[in-house]
């Protein structure tokens, strides 16, 4: 077996990660870089960090993602890269004429000390930035955090450089989804229009990492938040933001440089989540909720009311991304499921780690959360005590297989299945897709340990 080194004895350790359930900080901003329409994310570092990032989102996403490097040599390493970012500021706009450069740091030019808006002066005063274009820049030095850092902090930088403060305040609401699928994005979207609200939605990568092949190359896809749209957003009537850790940064530099009043709420995953994203934006628009989005919540109260026979009592470990870990937390409660094991490889805080103890208070078994911990552990727990079902992303095949326990991929990365970008698992479709996923996988496993006098045709 693949991990047949993990030992089931845990002994304490600090200063070291086995099998990280997180990955880079670029990534992240990578990623919500390219949620602005026409942006060309720009790793200011080594051609080897630049490869690593893509690589990453297009093993995932299945979509050719595009981006430039300031290919660090040694020169750039001892005297720092104000000269090549200044260069590839002028061969981008020159060669491949984005509507925006969003730079993001590594490790190695943050441990250089590049100060970027000071390289971007200089680039904007040789003229090397054209009218109408911009380049915006995100910290996202690695050896903190982690790809979900990155993502909220490329999602703040389109509020410091964009964001302008307005003395009349629009109807418009800025919708903030957090580190989530293209397809979650598209569902967040068509909810909002349902309910008749106009919203600008940053950053949006739904049309750009999910779009249709169409046999035509499009450097710059058509779907993406747009600049002029995201100079409005400092006049929105509120903004809400899913997923404090992934959004809720944004959002609060929105309030605190724009006065746009905030709302934070945990991801729509799930019935509860869903309602409470509703019924905020019914309350913050003054709208009513329409018949067509009470149906699919009672679409999805019945299939919950068929599964939960199936669901009761389960033993469910989680590893993921904070937002979604204490979603799915939520959900696997509200199913009377039990949560056992909680990880998170982020950083994600000590409020964070709270509100996963606060939601599984009342769960009838011991439950053990690490915020940071990392697969070994992990693996570990579930070598000591063993679930029913497994949650997380790719990495966790290697456990699910050696266990011999149902897993259900979600999260980032997924690099071994195709799909996962063109279906939500967020809203009440969202949460009726996993109510699926999870009692496919426990009643596939019945099936297949079933003896034949008790293999059954109907469950
Ligand atoms: S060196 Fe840092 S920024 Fe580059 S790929 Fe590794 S962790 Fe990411």
């Amino acid at each position: 077996m693949l991990l047949r080194h993990t030992t089931e004895e845990i002994k304490e350790r600090k200063a070291l990660t086995v099998n990280p359930a997180k990955t880079c900080q670029p990534v992240g901003a990578m990623y919500a870089a390219l949620g602005i329409h026409g942006c060309l994310p720009h790793s200011h570092g080594s051609q080897g960090c630049y490869a690593y990032h893509r690589s990453a989102l297009t093993k995932h996403y299945k979509e050719p993602v595009m981006a430039a490097t300031s290919a660090f040599t040694e020169g750039a390493s001892v005297f720092g890269g104000q000269a090549n970012l200044v260069q590839a500021i002028d061969n981008i706009f020159t060669v491949y004429n984005p509507e925006v450069i969003a730079v993001h740091t590594t490790c190695l030019s943050e441990t250089i000390g590049d100060d970027i808006p000071q390289i971007v002066s200089k680039a904007t005063a040789s003229g090397k930035v054209p009218p109408g274009k911009y380049v915006i820049h995100a910290n996202t030095p690695s050896y903190v955090g982690s790809h979900v850092t990155g993502f909220a902090n490329m999602t703040k930088a389109m509020v410091t450089y964009f964001a302008e403060p307005a003395e009349k305040r629009s109807k418009t609401l800025n919708l903030i989804p957090g580190y989530v699928e293209p397809s979650d994005m598209e569902e967040i979207r068509r909810l909002t229009e349902l309910l008749g609200i106009e919203a600008i939605m940053f950053p949006d990568t739904s049309r750009v990492l999910n779009g249709p092949l169409t046999g035509k190359f499009r450097m710059y896809p058509e779907g993406g938040v747009t600049t002029a749209a995201l100079s409005k957003i400092g006049a929105g009537a509120g903004t809400v933001a899913l997923g404090a850790i992934a959004s809720g940064p944004a959002a609060k530099a929105l309030d605190t440089k724009c006065k746009v009043p905030c709302e934070i709420l945990d991801l729509p995953m799930g019935l509860l989540a869903t309602d409470a994203f509703i019924d905020t934006l019914r309350r913050i628009a003054g709208v009513n909720v329409p018949e067509a989005i009470n149906y699919e919540r009672g679409q999805m109260v019945d299939i919950i009311s068929d599964m939960h026979q199936y669901f009761y009592g389960k033993r469910v470990a989680v590893v993921g991304d904070p937002d979604q870990l204490l979603a799915w937390t939520k959900f696997l409660v509200s199913l009377d499921m039990y949560p056992v094991y909680l990880v998170t490889g982020t950083p994600a805080g000590k409020k964070f780690e709270t509100a996963l103890r606060d939601a599984t208070r009342d769960v009838p078994q011991e439950v053990k959360i690490k915020v940071p911990g990392d697969l070994f552990l992990f693996h570990q727990w579930i070598k000591q005590a063993p679930v029913d079902l497994l949650i997380g992303n790719t990495y966790v095949k290697y456990i699910a297989r050696d266990e011999d326990i149902p897993f259900i991929r979600h999260g980032f990365p997924i690099l071994d299945r195709v799909g996962h970008s063109y279906f939500p698992t967020v809203g009440y479709r969202g949460g009726i897709r996993l109510l699926e996923m999870m009692l496919d996988k426990l009643l596939d496993r019945q099936d297949r340990d079933a003896p034949e006098t008790a293999f059954e045709l109907t469950m």
